[in-house]
């Protein structure tokens, strides 16, 4: 099969009718677009920082997977051969900001009185039930950093022989002054670096900013493991992903990706010991932008964490989807519900498009790529301008015009027909994946809020008026359908109802 957008003869460099250009991406490490030079021709190798099982997977989690996961589609469709490894962390970060306080799933396991592995198991199945939704295709592997201790311990071991790690009472510490470079990915100088642990952990560190690599365990910690400095102890976070990304895809490879929010301390941490080991690692960092909740950073404090969970309640999945993919993936992402509601109804003009034209399709006829191919090069030309999303999506609705302008037509060009259709399902479905393979025949779901918008209002005013049994009627109808009514003194809300 000949490559779209990418030749093996020519490395990366994308070849189409106005000239050469090639794959950029943005490394963070460098502050530059870069051109794509993965380390074996014509294979990408990907790592992403996966989440930390102790909660349900929120919007910020959507925002970091369903990018990366446009990313891995677009490589795949410019030929690359991709291996992509995401993690689940399943223990060892720990809270407060210098990862020293109390361990993520132990904390969340004894609230809820189970066992931490049973808490990791069931919110790991029901991240991935998410994503799943989100059309997020499956990491390759999904490595669990319980299940990686020894090699964590090796790790450790070594950069203790090295000199650039050292014991004190019982866990392993990483001598950051040793390491000139840590700070260069988030532009941080180890002087600046005071940390703010807690007393005891200051004074078994050398420098308040050196990270653990390994923590002693008390005797009542319940994940524990093994270990030669006290006998019994458990991980730092930041050992998992060096050990378990170069397990997998090398000592180096292409991409190594998370959350903006990982940059530090997180993946610093994760270089310095990656050159301690002298792992050459990641040739690009990439790092996905924040999603604000109204304007507000989302925290768990502020109580605006939405969960996914939440969101599928009141809007079609496919909706959060195009909302991510409508903004560059290193911009910040506002979320709110009338910004999904009319991004819903621009994605509706899309899909009524793509709907006539599978309408008006001759079966069995095979298309040419004869028309509309230079939708498709200016698809690919944002693409590889560091995957710019929403030049892409603007590029979709330009061919959408001039395929209804077909479409008006008194006799279409049934060719023309088949290629514009066939464009829209390879770019917009296979890469975007915000054009559904089958579309149901009606957008009713799309216009979920508009219309229960004016039912509440017809509710309130009946029961305004002591009509209940109208009042009632549109309550019990609704019911029936699987959307319930939940009246608060603040006044009225709706849900679909989980099973529906
Ligand atoms: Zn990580």
């Amino acid at each position: 099969k000949i490559m779209d957008c990418q030749n093996s003869q020519f490395g990366s460099w994308v070849i189409n009718g106005l000239g050469i250009m090639p794959l950029q991406i943005y490394n963070t490490f460098s502050g530059q677009k870069e051109l794509f030079n993965p380390v074996h021709d014509g294979h990408a190798s990907i790592y992403v920082c996966g989440p930390t099982v102790y909660g349900d997977s929120h919007l910020g989690h959507a925002k970091a997977y369903v990018s990366f996961d446009i990313i891995l589609r677009y490589l795949r469709y410019c030929g690359f051969k991709t291996f992509y490894v995401q993690n689940i962390t399943d223990v060892g970060h720990l809270l407060g900001d210098n990862n020293d306080g109390e361990d993520r799933m132990l904390k969340r396991a004894l609230e809820l009185g189970q066992e931490p592995m049973v808490v990791a198991e069931s919110f790991t199945r029901r991240h991935f039930e998410v994503m799943d939704m989100l059309g997020v295709i499956r990491p390759d592997i999904s490595p669990r950093a319980t299940g990686h201790i020894p090699e964590q311990l090796e790790a450790i071991e070594i950069l203790i022989k090295k000199g650039l790690a050292y014991e004190s009472d019982g866990s392993v510490y990483f001598d950051i002054g040793k390491d000139p470079d840590y700070g260069k990915l988030s532009n941080r100088k180890i002087e600046e670096m005071k940390g703010g642990a807690r007393v005891k952990i200051r004074l078994e560190k050398r420098h308040p900013g050196d990270f653990a690599l390994w923590k002693k365990a008390e005797k009542d910690h319940l994940m524990r493991w093994r270990d030669p400095y006290s006998g019994w102890g458990y991980p730092g976070w930041h050992t998992e992903c060096v050990v378990m990304s170069t397990r997998y895809l090398g000592k180096e490879f292409d991409i190594h990706g998370g959350g903006m929010d990982l940059k530090f301390p997180h993946h610093e941490c994760e270089i310095a010991q990656a050159k301690g080991l002298e792992k050459p690692f990641a040739r690009k960092w990439m790092h996905t932008n924040i999603l604000t909740v109204e304007g507000q950073k989302m925290s768990k404090s502020s109580g605006n964490f939405v969960t996914l969970y939440d969101v599928f309640k009141k809007f079609n999945p496919l909706i959060v989807r195009y909302f991510i993919a409508a903004s560059h993936y290193r911009s910040v992402v506002d979320f709110s519900e009338n910004t999904l509601v009319d991004l819903s109804t621009s994605l509706q003009r899309l899909l009524q498009t793509v709907r006539e034209l599978r309408k008006s399709k001759v079966e069995g006829m095979r298309s040419t790529g004869r028309y509309f191919e230079e939708f498709r090069e200016l698809f690919c030309q944002a693409m590889d301008d560091d995957f710019s999303t929403p030049k892409a999506i603007a590029v979709l609705f330009d061919l959408s015009r001039e395929a209804n302008s077909l479409l008006t037509e008194k006799s279409p060009n049934p060719e023309a027909i088949l290629d514009a259709e066939n464009l829209f399902s390879t770019l917009g479905g296979d890469i975007l994946g915000i054009i559904p393979e089958f579309l149901e025949n009606e957008p009713v779901e799309m216009n979920l809020k508009d219309v229960m918008d004016i039912l509440l209002e017809l509710r309130t005013k009946f029961r305004k008026n002591k009509d209940f049994e109208n009042a009632d009627l549109i309550r019990e109808r609704l019911e029936k359908i699987g959307i319930v009514f939940k009246d608060s003194p603040e006044g009225t809300t709706w849900e679909k109802n989980a099973k529906n």
